[in-house]
């Protein structure tokens, strides 16, 4: 099979062999590129290997673009990068790598191109296309990556069992290929990461993290997890997902299988979005409820309060996945606090001052609540999700009106501290707060309507009442 006709679609390649001709070294582009070129997918990083010196040749393709191109050597490393627009070129010198059991730190040696190809990690990722001028474009697959790629098999070059426990992130990164490409994961390759499960404690929660995000932003992303539990790398990093699984009985009353019904509703919510954190709030809404499960013979099965004991764990989840414990964290915290609300405000008889404090709670992230709220609804019978559903349209459009006439979305004080202790002669203290959240209060109770004249007319009347000032 020859690319050559690909390759010339791109300057680059050109470039890149009149610099290798130049050193007369032997040099190939490789791995994610060329699986991604024979799929059809867009891929922007560009991974060279060359029978020599990775950041020779890198500086000599710099030359090739008259050092308009920005070049980083990691000498410690033996490799390069290249900024090329906005593709990402990387050169390394082919290698052969040996492990040790307590690492995944290698050892590496020079080595020629086949012993580079069988130190990856899955057949697809094996390929190399020549950039050399005897055989240019020519496709070299010695462990049949093609036809892997025909028939949607993540497997590994060598031995998996050797594969895997050399460096168990590999095991992470079999997942994730097979949920982004939709791919089988070979059986024996499947077999020996199920061996090595418990090995991923060696890899540290960052590398194990990238490869779960990427899981997670697939389409489907429920496949990845259920491939990570049956392989039980879940239980390695993520035991209170595993302790979802699972349904109890008690007088033939049962409860739904809690990590089935969390990865529906992270499939529901994936397809209306793909931000990252409104997927996790989907993994993490119900995470509380093992805590929480109680049996009450009268009523079967509760989880009363596992929205919020859910938001009190997230912290502590997302500290040890080395998730960001920013804004990010706060939000998918706010998300899981809140998943139930919507459902309450169901009823008919709502009143405004409940619409108005769930707009004030969730702010300007109640359009993702309500979306994580539908996603949430994961009944088989059709009728009650088409009922459930018409449900939050009323919500949703009861929501709207109360927002178009109080603005509480947003909530901003209508009048400061500062002119609450100027109007009344007070210094900053306890009770400058205090009159504030009584004014809050009333407005999102509709006591009174959230305009500054109301406001100051409360306040004057709380401070009477106080006794701050005479009447
Ligand atoms: P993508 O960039 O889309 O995530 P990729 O296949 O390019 O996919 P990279 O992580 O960029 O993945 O790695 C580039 C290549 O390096 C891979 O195709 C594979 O050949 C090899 N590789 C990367 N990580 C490993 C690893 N842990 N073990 C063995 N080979 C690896
Ligand atoms: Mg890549």
């Amino acid at each position: 099979m020859n690319f050559s006709k690909e390759l010339n679609q791109n300057e680059l390649f050109e470039k890149v062999a009149l610099a290798a001709q130049k050193l007369n070294l032997e040099t190939y582009v490789v791995g994610g590129f060329v699986r991604d070129l024979i799929l059809g997918r867009p891929s922007k990083d560009l991974d060279f290997t060359c029978v020599g010196s990775g950041i020779a040749l890198a500086e000599e393709v710099a030359r090739q673009f008259d050092y308009h191109v920005p070049l980083s050597l990691f000498k410690n490393f033996g490799t390069a990068m290249l900024k090329v627009g906005d593709s990402e070129l990387e050169f390394v010198g082919a290698r052969k790598e040996s492990y040790r059991s307590e690492s995944r730190k290698p050892i590496v040696e020079d080595g020629t191109l086949e012993e580079d190809l069988e130190r990856r990690d899955f057949t697809i990722n094996s390929m190399a296309i020549s950039l050399n001028s005897d055989n240019y474009g020519e496709l070299l697959d010695p462990f049949d990556g093609l036809g892997d790629l025909r028939k949607k098999i993540i497997k590994t070059p060598l031995d998996p069992e050797v594969t895997f426990s050399d460096d168990p992130l590999r095991m992470m990164r079999a997942v994730r290929f097979a949920s982004q490409l939709e791919f089988d994961i070979d059986a024996d390759t499947f077999f020996a990461l199920g061996q090595h499960a418990h090995r991923l404690r060696i890899v540290s929660a960052e590398r194990i993290i990238v490869e779960l995000n990427k899981i997670i932003l697939t389409e489907k992303p429920s496949y990845g997890f259920k491939l990570l539990f049956v392989g039980k790398l879940l239980h390695e990093f993520f035991p209170e997902m595993v302790e979802l699984q699972g349904v109890d009985s008690v007088d033939d009353k049962s409860h739904k299988d809690n990590f089935y019904h969390t990865l529906q509703v992270l499939d529901n919510v994936s397809q209306v979005t793909n931000d990252l954190w409104l997927r996790w709030a989907a993994i993490l809404h119900d995470i509380a409820k093992p805590a929480t499960k109680r049996f009450n013979s009268k009523v079967g099965w509760t989880f009363h309060g596992h929205e919020d004991r859910g938001a009190r764990m997230t912290p502590a989840i997302f500290k040890r996945l080395k998730l960001p414990m920013d804004e990010r964290m706060r939000y998918v915290q706010k998300l899981v606090r809140l998943h139930l609300r919507p459902i309450a405000l169901v009823k008919d008889e709502v009143t405004d001052s409940a619409l108005r404090r769930l707009l004030f709670d969730a702010g300007d992230d109640i359009d993702d609540l309500m979306k994580l709220c539908r996603a949430d609804i994961t009944s088989k019978n059709n009728k009650k999700v088409k009922r459930y559903l018409e449900n939050f349209d009323k919500v949703e459009q009861k929501l709207r009106e109360v927002e178009e006439k109080d603005h509480v979305r947003n909530f901003q004080p209508p009048i400061s501290g500062e002119e609450i202790m100027e109007t009344l002669g007070l210094e900053p203290s306890k009770i400058v707060g205090e009159i504030k959240e009584e004014i809050k209060e009333a407005i999102l109770e509709g006591k009174i309507q959230n305009n500054p004249e109301e406001a100051r007319r409360l306040m004057h009347h709380l401070a009477q009442a106080k006794g701050l000032i005479k009447p």
